[in-house]
């Protein structure tokens, strides 16, 4: 794979084109094993400055090519030793040109804000970190088959929660055909930020990967306990990968479920701003799949009964009718153990499956203390305050729970 980024900043900011090597190939495989078939090789980000450090370029070029690259990389610009070797330690490429100095961390944390409930619930727990939100923008060559998609809805929400704010625009995930566009790798929605990060003194940015996605194995493959899931662990192939760079990847809320998430965002400031639906204008669309399963957990939270239009014959409930296990299933128990008349909604079905109860689902209303320990220092004492305040951590039953989870 060869890399070149061109153009300078402005109204159509950094392009980003690559090349792929003989041995390369156009189907390839995400860091969570899930194939990703590559449409096109080039890609632009706006809103980000022309310079930056070379590995910072590198790294927010290797979050977009990852997946199809098999042997070695190169970058139009020389990276650092370090950067070189987390390359290698965690995929076996050989990366070069090699003769930059490391860039050092820097002492600020932004968050990469969606303005989901995660995100938002991370964002509460650092009340005066910058946000960068990624702003999805058209491919110049590949026509747009996700309308519904309402990234601007999205990005004015991010404008009003009264952060300080970066926006980045980006056709990256045109890059990609199949599943459908999006990010080749999950850190591509960072590639923004990274290219920010000498502008905004970055050390550390944090996502709102939750429980789940952190140590269950939740998203886009099936749940096991996963204490080096390689995407998300500070140990893991990419939290190393970002140490090179002088940028840490930190999980504020990565020891809590979807069910603390949720219920820290809608107390917090910005709830007014929280959106996890993709497609509603003046609000989420309720008729999505993400809708009903955000429905599930706020119900739950709220202790209400179900409030949907959808019924077991939508579309999206499909997914509930079938046999366990799937992603997300913590929430689907946490759900069926308090939502009053549960028996009487389209998930009446998934009641056959499980045998939970408040107490058997405890655990997801408190913190897995392992997430909070692999917050590098400088940051982890005000996450440790937030948690011990509104939270409060798990028994070791319920820690019993978590590493236990599909095994
Ligand atoms: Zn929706």
């Amino acid at each position: 794979m060869r890399v070149t980024w061109s153009g300078t900043t402005g109204a159509t900011g950094m392009e980003l084109s690559f090349r792929l090597d003989p041995e390369d190939e156009i189907t390839g495989k995400a860091s969570d094993d899930y194939p990703v078939k590559l449409a096109t090789n080039s890609c632009s980000i706006g809103g980000t400055p022309a310079d930056a450090h070379p590995d910072l370029f590198a790294l927010a070029a290797w979050t977009i090519v990852a997946p199809w690259t098999r042997k070695q990389i190169t970058f139009d610009r020389a990276i650092s030793p370090g950067l070189a070797q987390a390359l290698h330690d965690g995929w076996g490429i050989e990366a070069g040109p090699v003769g930059a100095e490391p860039r050092p961390a820097g002492s600020t944390l932004a968050i990469s804000y969606s303005g989901g409930a995660d995100s938002v619930a991370a964002a509460t727990m650092y009340a005066e970190a910058p946000f960068v939100h990624f702003r999805r923008v058209a491919h110049p060559r590949i026509p747009n088959r996700w309308t519904h998609y309402r990234s601007d809805v999205l990005a004015e929400l991010a404008a009003q929660t009264g952060r300080e704010l970066a926006m980045v625009t980006s056709d990256l995930e045109f890059t990609l055909a199949e599943p459908r566009p999006g990010y080749p790798e999950h850190h591509a929605v960072a590639a923004g930020a990274l290219l920010l990060a000498d502008r905004l003194n970055l050390g550390a940015l944090g996502f709102g990967y939750e429980l789940g996605s952190r140590w269950l194995g939740g998203d886009r493959y099936l749940g096991h306990f996963t204490p080096d899931n390689r995407m998300w662990a500070a140990h893991g192939a990419w939290g190393r990968l970002f140490a090179a760079v002088g940028v840490h990847i930190v999980l504020p809320v990565g020891g809590v479920s979807e069910a603390v998430t949720m219920r820290l965002a809608l107390e917090s400031g910005l709830k007014d701003q929280v959106r996890w639906c993709l497609r509603g204008t003046d609000g989420p669309c309720r008729v999505c799949g993400k809708c009903l399963y955000k429905e599930l957990i706020q119900a739950a939270v709220e202790r209400r009964p179900l409030d949907t239009p959808l019924t077991a014959k939508s579309k999206p409930a499909q997914k509930w009718l079938e046999r366990p296990p799937y992603g997300g299933q913590e929430m689907v128990e946490y759900g069926l153990a308090r939502i009053p008349d549960i028996e009487h909604t389209l998930f009446a079905k998934a009641l056959d499956y499980f045998d939970a109860t408040e107490e058997s689902t405890s655990w997801l209303d408190h913190c897995y203390p392992p997430a909070i320990d692999e917050i590098p220092p400088r940051w982890r004492d005000q996450a440790n305050a937030f948690i011990t305040a509104n939270v409060g951590y798990m028994t070791p039953d319920e820690i019993r729970r978590v590493e236990t989870w599909g095994l």
